[in-house]
């Protein structure tokens, strides 16, 4: 139980990813904090995890800071702290650049880099507060290898590894860590919609011969924003199968 009543609050916990780190905090004991726009799947999730006094499913668009800060004050209120932030809601609008237009480049930067920076600002406030915290940013090894038809995304996610480089030094003198996590090619809904001969080809890319699966992330993520990690900050660690 090294989570025991630790708040921890996840963007996009309602599915994949997300979801599969929210387990593994609530098996270690935390409370958690989903916040997602996918309402059925928020509400799926919250039953899966099981007690209701211990979960807090709530609609929200992180690309909307007033929207963020409204519903943190909600969880302070209910709470009074949050111990961990995990920035990990993300979405992807491939094309290549001649075909990408400016709204799925705007999409993209919004959600995963704007949405990010609107929870870590508000999350950082209150983490300063309580002179503890600890925040794990979900990045990509697109952001640090690339990958065509993917400018918007690439660009978001080597943005969140900025993020954390800059945010680990402003935060740690308040002990606060600032940690990202890079995965692979991992399972999910996103991942879904690839074509078949472009997965046969990233399959061919990895040196431990199989796909990520969500869990193999969330223990990477769970690791980073545990007490084992207290003297890890402004990293980023990948999570691949050795594809980079
Ligand atoms: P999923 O699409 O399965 O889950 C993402 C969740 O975030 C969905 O429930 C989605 O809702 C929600 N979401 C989207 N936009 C917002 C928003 N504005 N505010 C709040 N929630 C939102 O994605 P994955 O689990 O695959 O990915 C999770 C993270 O991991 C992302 O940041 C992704 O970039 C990253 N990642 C994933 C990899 C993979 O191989 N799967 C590899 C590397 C990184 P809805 O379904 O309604 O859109």
């Amino acid at each position: 139980m090294r989570f025991q009543d630790k708040v921890v609050l996840v963007t996009g916990g309602a599915q994949g990813i997300g979801k599969e780190i929210a387990l593994d905090f609530a098996r270690g004991g935390a409370k958690l904090v989903l916040f997602d726009v996918n309402e059925q799947a928020l509400s799926d999730t919250a039953k899966e995890i099981g007690d209701s006094l211990r979960v807090m499913n709530l609609k929200v668009d992180v690309t909307n800071l007033s929207d963020v800060e409204k519903n943190v004050n909600k969880v302070i209120d209910n709470w009074g702290r949050v111990d961990i932030l995990i920035n990990n809601a993300g979405i992807t609008r491939d094309n290549l650049i001649l075909r990408l237009s400016e709204n799925d480049w705007d999409s993209v930067l919004n959600v995963n880099l704007k949405g990010s920076f609107n929870c870590a600002k508000t999350l950082a406030r209150v983490m300063v507060k309580q002179r503890a915290g600890k925040i794990v940013n979900i990045s990509s090894v697109i952001g640090i290898m690339g990958n065509p038809g993917q400018v918007n995304y690439g660009a978001s996610k080597a943005g969140l590894i900025g993020i954390t480089k800059s945010l680990a030094r402003e935060l740690g003198g308040r002990n606060i860590t600032v940690n990202a996590v890079a995965p692979g090619y991992i399972r999910t809904a996103m991942t879904d919609k690839i074509s078949d001969k472009v997965k046969e080809e990233m399959f061919k890319r990895i040196p431990l011969s199989r796909f990520g699966e969500p869990l193999d992330v969330a223990k990477a993520v769970t690791f980073l924003a545990s007490e084992d990690a207290d003297y890890i900050t402004g990293q980023v660690l990948v999570v691949d199968g050795g594809l980079v």
